[in-house]
């Protein structure tokens, strides 16, 4: 479960967060909508350990981030939790299956081990086959599955996505949100991602909306 309590960021004394409070349920999908600066990327980035809150406290399973050894929380970036961003962001010069190991290079793991899991991955997300084509040769959606890949090759519990389908037309968008519903129902993964996108919200188990710098649940 990841939870977050009384969460307050500014910017250049801008308040964007003030006391924003959210629960995320393991293994559900989980929609955040919300106008455009009202906050959502501040949070995710904070709840994934990319940016610190002024106050408040991120909590992982139990385990409050910011009194983590630097290590810990290190590893709780690389390992508990897997990013996916509106632009998929691989390498252009690396091979899909190289895009996602490199969190497994990162975490100086078993690149065979790391292997056998993408392979697996790929059979689940439908990118099975492609998996040696570079980027440029693969469709939009194809490049998000494979930064879905990527996110889960270190067994992380929870994906954040900050507007996956944002680059994507309807048809991908939401063939986007049957891949979440399907990692989340296989590999019982938490999803928690921002959308504009009201129609993939309503297919999503909750709903929360950023607000004059506070979340809330809808559902
Ligand atoms: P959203 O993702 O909902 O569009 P953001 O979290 O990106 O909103 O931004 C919220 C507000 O914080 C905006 O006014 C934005 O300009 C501001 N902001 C975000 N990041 C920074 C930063 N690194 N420095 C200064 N202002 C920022
Ligand atoms: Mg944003």
């Amino acid at each position: 479960m990841i939870v977050a309590k009384n969460i307050f960021k500014s910017y250049q004394n801008q308040a964007v967060l003030s006391d924003c409070n959210f629960l995320g349920s393991n293994s559900k999908l989980i929609a955040i909508l919300g106008a455009s600066g009202s906050g959502k990327s501040t949070f995710l980035n904070i709840l994934g350990g990319i940016e610190q809150p002024d106050k408040g406290t991120i909590s992982i399973n139990g385990k409050i981030y910011s009194t983590l050894k630097d290590k810990e929380q290190a590893e709780i970036r690389n390992k508990q939790i897997g990013f996916v961003f509106q632009e998929h962001r691989l390498l252009p010069e690396l091979s899909a299956l190289e895009n996602v190991l490199l969190p497994v290079r990162i975490a100086n793991e078993s690149i065979s081990e790391a292997k056998k899991r993408a392979q697996g991955l790929f059979e689940i997300l439908g990118v099975d086959g492609l998996e040696n084509k570079m980027p440029a040769e693969l469709s939009g959606g194809e490049k998000q599955r494979f930064a879905v890949a990527r996110a889960l090759i270190n067994e992380a519990d929870t994906i954040l996505a900050d507007e996956p389908s944002g680059a994507l037309d309807n048809k991908n968008a939401e063939n986007l949100l049957d891949l979440f519903l399907s990692v989340r129902d296989k590999l019982s993964k938490t999803i928690i991602f921002v959308t504009h996108n009201e129609t993939l919200a309503a297919k999503s188990d909750e709903i929360w909306r950023m607000n004059d710098g506070q979340l809330s649940r809808e559902n």
